[in-house]
């Protein structure tokens, strides 16, 4: 892996971070066999597109592993697909689209790769990414080996699993055959909806909180009068309540003074404690 000192603002959609002394790309599982040299770190944060990650503006004294593994393998006789962990999510969704596979419409809206994605069950419209998911590869940061894994022998749920200290390194996926036109229909519709509903502002990381079993946040955050809401230069979009935007040279602190200021305002409303979705790394004390 080739060590490179890097402004992490640089690596995610929201553009926040300082500097990391410490961060590799792994090109290839190859690329760990040599990890005792870097298993130096008290702390690893595994690196997608940085679509769902707020990182501190304080230096991360810790090891970012960044999964640039980007292949899409697949077997015409079993529809099953093995992935990258670093394929990006639409260019999956279009694959899928190319070989008449369904079901796969709903990641062309989704800005992260498939470890990001299976780390977080990502979804939406229905579709859960660990709906067809089979089994992956994982490199075990304790033991340093390379394990294989069922998807039967993991927890997961909704926005959630229980993958701790493993580099996801790739995804066996099995998509059922699909109508081409209902295809595209679909993807057209998705991408209406996200543009009619969702912000186009350029710096966040999707949804802020995760929805509850009986509330959607967005619906608490924009009755309780909160819409528009801003602290230093970071704000509660007027489109969608649960996306909270970003000005060009705004700070993770501001994010994290907006969420906190959010999560109580609505605690002492409607007595709702709400979830993030979006994850804060790094120092935000
Ligand atoms: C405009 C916009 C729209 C969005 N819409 C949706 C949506 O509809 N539905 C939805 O669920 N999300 C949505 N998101 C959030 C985000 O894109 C997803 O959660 C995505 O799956 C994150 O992937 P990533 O590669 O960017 O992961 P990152 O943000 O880099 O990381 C997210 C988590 O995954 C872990 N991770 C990443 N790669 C690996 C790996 N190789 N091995 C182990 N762990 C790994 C990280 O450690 C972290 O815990 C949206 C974001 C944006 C900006």
């Amino acid at each position: 892996m080739i060590n490179q000192k890097v402004l992490l603002k640089n690596e995610t959609t929201y553009r926040f971070g300082g500097m990391c002394k410490n961060f590799f790309l792994l090109n290839d599982k190859k690329d760990l066999d040599n990890f005792d040299e870097y298993d130096i770190f008290d702390e690893y944060f595994i690196l997608g597109k940085g679509s769902n990650v707020a990182f501190s503006e304080n230096e991360f004294d810790g090891a970012v592993i960044q999964s640039k593994i980007n292949y899409i393998d697949f077997d015409n006789k079993t529809n099953k697909l093995e992935l990258g962990s670093g394929t990006y999510l639409p260019d999956l969704s279009r694959f899928l689209k190319s070989k008449n596979l369904s079901d796969g419409e709903f990641l062309l809206g989704i800005p992260g790769t498939v470890g990001g994605a299976l780390s977080m069950n990502a979804g939406c419209y229905g579709y859960e990414f660990l709906d067809y998911v089979e089994a992956f590869e994982y490199f075990d940061i304790k033991s340093k080996k390379i394990k294989k894994i069922k998807k039967s022998q993991i927890n997961y749920g909704y926005r959630f699993t229980d993958i701790d200290d493993s580099i996801i390194l790739s995804v066996t996926m099995i998509f059922p055959d699909g109508d081409p036109d209902k295809i595209s229909k679909n993807m057209k519709e998705f991408t209406n909806h996200r543009k009619n509903t969702q912000p186009s502002a350029l710096y966040n990381a999707g949804s802020v909180f995760k929805n509850g079993e009986d509330y959607y946040a967005a619906e608490l955050i924009e009755n309780a009068g909160l819409k528009g809401y801003k602290i230093d230069g970071v704000r509660v979009s007027e489109k969608h309540s649960n996306f909270f935007i970003a000005d060009k040279d705004a700070k993770s602190s501001a994010l994290y003074k907006l969420v906190n200021f959010v999560k109580d305002s609505i605690f002492d409303k409607y007595d709702v404690m709400l979830q993030e979705e979006i994850i804060f790394v790094g120092d935000f004390s």
